[in-house]
């Protein structure tokens, strides 16, 4: 199942977008993008929880 994921909806002030085709590329999607776009160097057991949350069915 394809899941999309939008930035806000974990809580950041972001338009960013993040599609994948399983949950776990949309996982290391999400760990690049905060990375990259939100200077976070280390994804939590927290932040994924909030990332799963917030994934939805594309
Ligand atoms: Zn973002």
């Amino acid at each position: 199942m394809a899941t999309v994921l939008r930035c806000k909806d974990v809580g950041f002030d972001c338009d960013g977008v993040i599609r994948a085709e399983t949950e776990e590329e949309a996982l290391q999607q999400a760990a690049q993008h905060a990375k990259e776009a939100h200077g976070l160097d280390e994804v939590t057991d927290e932040i994924i929880a909030q990332v799963q949350a917030a994934m939805r069915d594309a």
